[in-house]
């Protein structure tokens, strides 16, 4: 593949027609994530009285969601209604109850008391800043209808119905596509994938896809190439979210990585290597945050020290202070403390022959005795002890005598792979992919040869 000339990243880029707009469980995972972000912002108040909330910014919501749902809701009311509503929607602030709002919108406590009163109108209470509460009234200016917009996927109608108010739960479901994107690592992996358009998200997922098999603190080369697979949710034709990585593949200084998403015939999703072995590694390869660690650094060419006489037994990550540090794997902290040497140290057992030590961290998370899941975050990045500058000096010992962590790799158990019986099912699934990527790649390598 030509390379091109003035070194700037290449991309192939392609959106399918939409493959699956049925995406209950994903909707659901959104709103999940919605409201812990919303919990998150309001200090865990449960929204009802508002008076522990702190400021959310309001885009949230935006117009353009609001006029959307005004056709959705225009057409599931008129069911009721004979005559479309007119909305006045408004904004839930920090520190709001419903009596403000409604308040707000011109009417009375006496009109909070007619929507909540029944159980299914107990809902309403439960509001957050940067949510929609939308107000209908008849020509008498009599409340027939309030709506509140809880996300741009769901909203509750609660509607006069013979005196009484009822709600309707309408939930919006995205439209999933299929992207593919090429993209030729010239710096970093971050800004290759800016430039290709790719969500730091996005970005992040296929580091973690990848953990087990690359170092992207220390792997990736320049002129590496990187194909990936993955789904864009859409609402109103305009992007909503990232969906799911399907398929990447990774050309690392010519060593050929490549990952498949399959869900087995029990229901199980994971990612494998075309050959059906699992991705999902005992030990990640780089146990720190990789985003942070600076791309200059080569520990065993530049490391000050690495040039002394002592034999350096680890691999050096140098990276700001403050940068998280993970468990490489699942294991079990054995010793944490602070020596002169080592200053603020981390060591793990993982199972009978391995061992991981994490030096010279700014802050230890763990103690002796605690279990840690991998990718659990035990310290930070630091200098303390014998160290020039903020780096992480990791370790990896098998049976108690230490190997390089760079190539350990090779002699440890073989991930898990798919069993027999489930090889021609995944074979079947990831032809799609395998093609998907190889025209992606192609295209991307006709561009990029002018
Ligand atoms: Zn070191």
């Amino acid at each position: 593949m030509q390379r091109n000339p003035r070194g700037a990243t290449r991309r192939a880029d392609s959106t399918e027609l939409p493959i699956n707009g049925q995406r209950l469980a994903w909707g659901g995972a959104t709103l999940l994530v919605l409201v812990l972000l919303l919990r998150l912002f309001t200090n865990g108040s449960d929204g009802e009285d508002g008076s522990k909330q702190s400021t959310l910014a309001d885009p949230l919501l935006t117009a353009t969601t609001q006029i959307a749902w005004d056709a959705v809701t225009e057409g599931q009311i008129q069911s009721i209604e004979t005559t479309p509503l007119t909305w006045n929607d408004v904004t839930v602030r920090s520190g709001d109850n419903l009596s403000l709002i409604f308040n707000r919108a011109g009417f009375s406590d006496r009109d909070v008391f007619d929507v909540t009163s029944g159980v299914q109108g107990q809902a309403l209470r439960r509001i957050f800043p940067g949510q929609l509460i939308g107000f209908a009234a008849d020509e008498a200016a009599e409340l027939i209808a309030v709506r509140h917009i809880e996300s741009p996927l769901k909203q509750t109608v609660y509607s006069k119905n013979e005196g009484q108010f009822v709600s309707e739960v309408i939930v919006r479901e995205t439209e999933t596509r299929e992207r593919s994107v090429a993209i030729t690592i010239d710096s970093s992996l971050f800004l290759a994938g800016d430039q290709a358009g790719l969500s730091a998200a996005i970005i992040m997922e296929l580091a973690a896809i990848l953990g087990g098999v690359i170092d992207f603190a220390l792997d990736p080369r320049r002129g590496d190439d990187i194909v990936i697979l993955f789904e864009e949710n859409y609402l109103d034709g305009e992007k909503f979210s990232d969906g799911n990585i399907l398929a990447a593949s990774f050309n690392n200084n010519g060593r050929l990585v490549e990952a498949y998403r399959y869900t087995d015939s029990l229901g199980d999703t994971g990612y494998f290597d075309a050959d059906g072995v699992s991705m999902r590694k005992a030990f990640l390869k780089a146990p720190l945050d990789f985003t942070r660690v600076s791309s200059s650094f080569n520990p065993n060419r530049l490391h000050p020290i690495y040039k002394t006489k002592r034999p350096h037994r680890g691999t050096d990550y140098a990276a700001p202070r403050g940068t998280p540090v993970y468990a490489a794997g699942d294991g079990r902290v054995i010793d944490a403390g602070y020596t002169r040497p080592n200053g603020n140290y981390v060591f793990i057992q993982h199972g009978e022959g391995f061992k991981t030590h994490y030096l010279h961290l700014n802050k230890k998370r763990v103690k002796r005795g605690d279990r840690v899941k991998q990718g659990q975050v035990i310290g930070t990045v630091g200098s303390t002890g014998a160290a020039t500058g903020p780096h992480l000096h990791y370790e990896f010992l098998v049976n108690g005598v230490h190997r390089n962590p760079r190539t350990v790799h090779k002699i440890l158990p073989k991930a898990k792979s798919l069993p027999d019986s489930e090889i021609p099912r995944f074979k079947d699934a990831i032809k799609a992919p395998v093609q998907r990527l190889a025209r992606t790649k192609a295209s991307d390598a006709m561009t990029g040869a002018d």
